[in-house]
């Protein structure tokens, strides 16, 4: 369906403040693409709200109008999520910045979703306090993003992900209705709708007032880098540090191509550039306690060949340790001048023959890749590197990609840990839910959003992009298998 931009954004203007509507052609590139590169599309038409009463304002408009838009938060995402590839309204947050309450009392604080994730602990260190999860990205996502893509990190693998600390949402719904899921409170008796939204990806409406839960800041933190002469020995170590059951704050493995390219950028050799892959674990809690873990978890990498370890305890020394990996995609960035990075997960049990299953894929298809990842939960991030451009490189990356992922699947992993599915993975969805599991989930979408305007396209597959999926639905139905009208609708 066609739509009238030029009426839109003439009701719009009266709708919003000065200045709230983008629409010039130069001003639109800035939202033509999220974190994945390879997917750009200039959206027609830009608002940028500050306040829930407006987004509730254009929601009822785009619903009258029967408009599809699409939510974007700092646009950092990997996965195409916040790029309006059919025409629709894009609704940017960053000006929705506000920290709304703050009641250290009972834990919790109440920010807009455009506020920054680094700001939350940086607003309640002071006081003793921090906000867990910590994107790599958390100097540049929102927390609506967050809450979008339930996004993990670094200190996931012991405090769990978003949906672990968002207590209660304000959200508008696609026809402009404001509703609040969750009680904030720790339990509450009613159906998990909070739960159902944290992680739809812009598909059932935009969160406007997002509660988070603050955890006291622990007394003592200790970071050990271990180095290994090569990935599998290194795999091992996780394995034996999770099989002891020690359950560090974080667990982090960067292989030879990352070393190298973050020892560059940072101009010294942080980590010992001859290893093969460098393991950063973190480990948290009482004194003694961590004391312990240290001594426990170092034993362990040199059960496992750790060549060298080393232990930093003093905050400055940990954050140099840290400096490195919250760097790597910058620095992988300044050598290869494109990059497709993937989120397969895979059972920690397998990851070092997942990671050597990797390395083989890379030769085959003749590119480079990196591997900086969250080996605590199994969660790999290969960065596949090349020089756009090259005749036919983007098809490669893109086969490349969707080999790994595969590997991850047939692994008994998944196609996505923290990233979300958006645009990029929606084709490989239904390698690992059957029709039947679609169409549940559709008819939980259908519930808040019966007429599909909310990101449009995203999570699921479509016929149009997906010739693969189509191809199967047509084979089963020609088998005379009977399958939901939710699960082909797409
Ligand atoms: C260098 C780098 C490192 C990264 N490291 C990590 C990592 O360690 N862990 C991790 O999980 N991710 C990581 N990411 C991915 C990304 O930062 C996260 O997915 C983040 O949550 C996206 O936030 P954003 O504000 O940029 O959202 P956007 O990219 O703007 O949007 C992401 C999705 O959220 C939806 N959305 C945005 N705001 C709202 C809202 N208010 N209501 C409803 N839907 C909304 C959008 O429609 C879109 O589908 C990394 C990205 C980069 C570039």
């Amino acid at each position: 369906m066609r739509h009238d931009w030029g009426a839109l954004e003439r009701e719009l203007r009266r709708l919003l403040p000065p200045r709230a509507v983008v629409a010039a052609r130069q001003e639109l590139l800035a939202y033509d693409c999220d974190g994945l590169t390879l997917n750009r599309h200039q959206p027609p038409l830009v608002v940028l709200p500050e306040t829930t009463e407006q987004v509730a304002a254009v929601l009822r408009l785009c619903h009258e109008r029967g408009v599809p838009f699409v939510a974007r938060g700092s646009g950092t995402g990997l996965s195409g999520g916040a790029v309006a590839e059919s025409e629709a309204l894009v609704i940017a947050t960053s000006r929705m910045r506000r920290v709304l309450e703050l009641d250290l009392d009972n834990r919790r604080v109440v920010v807009q979703p455009g506020v920054i994730n680094s700001w939350v602990t940086r607003a309640v260190a002071g006081d003793g306090f921090y906000y867990a999860p910590d994107p790599s990205s958390q100097v540049a996502c929102s927390i609506g993003g967050n809450v979008a893509e339930n996004s993990g990190g670094v200190h996931c693998l012991k405090y769990g992900v978003t949906s672990n600390h968002v207590l209660a949402l304000e959200v508008v719904l696609p026809d402009g209705t404001v509703t609040t899921l969750g009680s904030g409170l720790d339990e509450s008796p009613e159906l998990d709708l909070r739960g159902a939204f944290i992680g739809s990806e812009g598909t059932l409406g935009i969160a406007t007032a997002i509660t988070l839960r603050l955890l006291r800041a622990p007394q003592s933190v200790a970071v050990l880098l271990a180095d290994f002469s090569s990935m599998e020995a290194a795999g091992e170590a996780v394995r034996l540090v999770t099989a002891a059951g020690v359950l560090p704050a974080g667990m982090e493995m960067m292989d030879r191509l990352t070393i190298e390219a973050v020892d560059d950028y940072l101009g010294h050799d942080e980590y010992p550039r001859d290893a093969a892959a460098v393991l950063l674990i973190e480990l948290d809690g009482q004194q003694r306690e961590v004391a312990a873990a240290a001594e426990l978890a170092a034993g362990l990498c040199r059960q496992a060949g750790a060549r060298s370890l080393r232990q930093a305890w003093e905050e400055e020394e940990r954050a140099l340790l840290w400096k490195g990996r919250k760097s790597a995609i910058s620095a992988l960035g300044r050598r290869f001048p494109s990059y497709y990075l993937q989120d397969g997960v895979v059972p920690r049990s397998a990851l070092p023959r997942v990671l050597a299953a990797i390395d083989g894929l890379s030769r085959r298809h003749g590119l480079p890749v990196a591997n900086v990842f969250h080996a605590g939960d199994g969660n790999l991030h290969p960065l596949i590197l090349y020089r756009d451009g090259e005749p036919g490189v983007r098809e490669r990356v893109q086969e490349l990609g969707a080999d790994i992922l595969r590997l991850c699947v047939e692994a008994g992993g998944s196609i996505t840990g923290e990233h979300g599915v958006g645009s990029d993975k929606r084709c490989y969805l239904d390698w690992m839910y059957s029709p039947d599991d679609l169409a549940t989930m559709q008819l939980l979408r259908n519930a808040f959003d019966p007429l599909r305007r909310a990101n449009p396209g995203k999570i699921f597959p479509t016929p149009r992009s997906c010739a693969e999926s189509a191809r199967r639905v047509q084979v089963l139905r020609a088998e005379g298998v009977q399958l939901p009208e939710e699960a082909v609708v797409f």
